[in-house]
C-alpha cells in the first residue's frame, strides 16, 4: 500500500516537472516574445502588458562625478539610505556609507503620509549623524537620488507619478501622485533641506553604477523581491504613438521568477504532494497551508543543503512549517521540488535577459523589428549589471541562469556577454545620477 502511495507521489512530481520544463525551444519563444513585447511597449503606452517606462536619463555617469551625494532606496524588502563621496576620475568612489533596515510591515499598507514620514525621518537621522567629516556647510541644500522601484510614469528626470504599487505595498492614496513631491513635502516638514535631483528605478541606479565602472554596460537587471530590467535604447526607437497592440506575454512573468514568489511556489507543490500522500505525516495542524510562510531564502537553504541527512530541510520543516520527523526520502523530494522551481525561474530569467539583448541587437542576431546590426556585433563586449539577492545570494539560481544564457546565445556570443554583480548599485547609482542632474552644476 505504501508503495502505491509513493508511486502516486512520484506521479505528481513528474507531472509537475513536465509543467515546469524549459527546453531550449521554449526559452527561445520567451526571448522572441520578450523582444516583441518590448517593441510593442515602445510603440504606444498600453501597447503591451510589458510596461516600457521612459527614464528621462539621457547621460550615464562616466567617472568624472565629484562631491558628496545622498540616496534613498525604497523598493522591496529593505529600505536603504546612502551617502557617497565621489572623487572624480582618478579617485573614484572615495567613501560609501549604507544603512539598511527592513520596512515595517504595517507601513506597506498604511498611508502616504506615514510612509513618507518614516522615510524622511530615517534620512534625517542619517544626515544628522554624518558628523564633522561633512564638507558641506550646514545650511546647504543637499542633492538626493531617490530610488523608488515601483512602476512610475516619469514626468522629468526628477519627478514621476506612481502608476501602481507592487511587491506587497498597497497604499491607495499614493497612486497617481508625484512621489518626489510626496518625499520633498515630508522632508520639508521635518526640516530637512534636501532636493530630489534624480528619481529612478532600482534598475536605472544599477545601470548608472555599472556604467560608472564599465562603459560597455548597456543594461541592468534586478532579481530580488521582484524582477525588472532597464537598458539603453536609441531615442529614435521610442515611438510611443497609437497603433501596434499585442496582448500576449508580459503578465505573470515576474511571478514565476522573483524572490517574493519562489518560496511560495515550492510550498504549493509540497502541499499538493503532502495532500496526495502521507509522506510528511499528518499535516492538518502544520503551517504549510499558510500562503508565503515559506520564504525564498529558506527554500534556497533547503535546496543548497549538502548534509547527508538534509538537516536544513529538517530544520525548516520543523521550525517554519511545524512538521517533524520527515523521512530522508521525503526530504530528498523537497530538495527536488526546490530545484525544479528555481531552475525554471532562473532559465526564464535568462531568456528575459536575452530578450533585451535581442532588442538591442546584442544577441548575435538581428535586432527585433530593426535593421541588421553589423556582423561583428558578436565580438563586441556587452556588460549587464545585475543586482538583487535572489541572484547574488542563491548560487544555484545564478548557476542555472548563466547556464541557460550560454545555451540560448551559444558559446561564441555568450563569451562576450558579461553579467557583472553590482553591490548597492540601485542606491549608489541614484547618488551618481543625482550628481549629473544636480542643480548646482
Ligand atoms: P529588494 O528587496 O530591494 O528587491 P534584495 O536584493 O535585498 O532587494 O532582495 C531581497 C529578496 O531576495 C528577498 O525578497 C528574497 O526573496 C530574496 N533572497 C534574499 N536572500 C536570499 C537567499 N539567500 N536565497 C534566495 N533568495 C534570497
Amino acid at each position: 500500500k505504501s508503495r502505491r502511495r509513493w508511486e502516486r507521489v512520484v506521479g505528481v512530481l513528474r507531472e509537475f516537472e513536465e509543467g515546469c520544463s524549459t527546453p531550449l525551444a521554449r526559452l527561445r519563444q520567451v526571448v522572441d516574445a520578450m523582444a516583441v513585447e518590448m517593441h510593442a511597449g515602445l510603440a504606444s503606452d498600453g501597447g503591451s502588458k510589458l510596461k516600457m517606462l521612459l527614464t528621462f536619463v539621457d547621460s550615464l555617469p562616466d567617472g568624472d562625478e565629484k562631491g558628496i551625494y545622498y540616496a534613498l532606496d525604497l523598493g522591496g524588502t529593505n529600505f536603504r539610505v546612502l551617502r557617497v563621496q565621489l572623487g572624480g576620475k582618478v579617485s573614484g568612489i572615495l567613501q560609501r556609507q549604507v544603512e539598511s533596515q527592513p520596512i515595517p510591515q504595517e507601513l506597506m499598507t498604511s498611508t502616504s503620509e506615514e510612509l513618507f514620514h518614516f522615510i524622511a525621518m530615517t534620512l534625517k537621522d542619517f544626515v544628522e549623524r554624518e558628523g564633522n567629516d561633512s564638507e558641506s556647510p550646514p545650511d546647504k541644500r543637499r542633492e538626493l537620488g531617490f530610488t523608488f522601484s515601483f512602476p512610475v510614469r516619469q514626468t522629468s528626470v526628477s519627478s514621476g507619478v506612481l502608476i501602481k504599487w507592487t511587491k506587497g505595498f498597497a497604499i491607495d492614496d499614493t497612486v497617481g501622485r508625484d512621489v518626489t513631491e510626496c518625499l520633498e513635502e515630508a522632508m520639508m516638514r521635518r526640516g530637512l533641506n534636501m532636493r530630489v535631483a534624480a528619481l529612478v528605478n532600482d534598475t536605472v541606479g544599477t545601470l548608472a553604477l555599472g556604467h560608472y565602472h564599465d562603459e560597455d554596460t548597456v543594461a541592468a537587471v534586478v532579481l530580488g523581491t521582484g524582477t525588472n530590467a532597464c537598458y539603453v535604447e536609441r531615442a529614435d526607437a521610442i515611438i510611443k504613438c497609437q497603433g501596434l497592440l499585442t496582448n500576449s506575454g508580459g503578465m505573470g512573468f515576474e511571478k514565476m521568477i522573483s524572490g517574493m514568489y519562489l518560496g511560495d511556489i515550492a510550498r504549493r507543490v509540497i502541499l499538493r504532494v503532502a495532500q496526495e500522500s502521507d509522506i510528511f505525516g499528518d499535516i492538518t495542524s502544520s503551517r504549510i497551508h499558510e500562503p508565503f510562510v515559506l520564504r525564498t531564502p529558506m527554500m534556497a537553504a533547503m535546496h543548497e543543503d549538502d548534509s547527508p541527512d538534509l538537516r536544513e530541510v529538517e530544520r525548516v520543516f520543523r521550525e517554519t512549517l511545524q512538521i517533524t520527523n520527515i523521512p530522508l526520502k521525503a526530504r530528498r523530494l523537497v530538495v527536488r521540488v526546490c530545484d525544479m522551481v528555481t531552475r525554471r525561474a532562473a532559465r526564464l530569467a535568462a531568456a528575459g535577459i536575452v530578450g533585451i539583448l535581442r532588442k538591442i541587437g546584442r544577441d548575435g542576431r538581428a535586432a527585433a523589428g530593426g535593421r541588421r546590426t553589423e556582423s561583428s556585433s558578436s565580438a563586441r563586449r556587452t556588460v549587464i549589471a545585475i543586482e538583487g539577492r535572489l541572484y547574488v545570494d542563491y548560487s544555484m539560481f545564478q548557476e542555472y541562469l548563466k547556464e541557460a544564457m550560454v545555451e540560448i546565445l551559444g558559446e561564441d556570443v555568450a563569451q562576450n556577454v558579461f553579467l557583472r554583480i553590482s553591490i548597492d548599485g540601485s542606491g549608489v547609482g541614484a547618488a551618481l545620477l543625482a550628481t549629473s542632474h544636480s542643480s548646482s552644476i
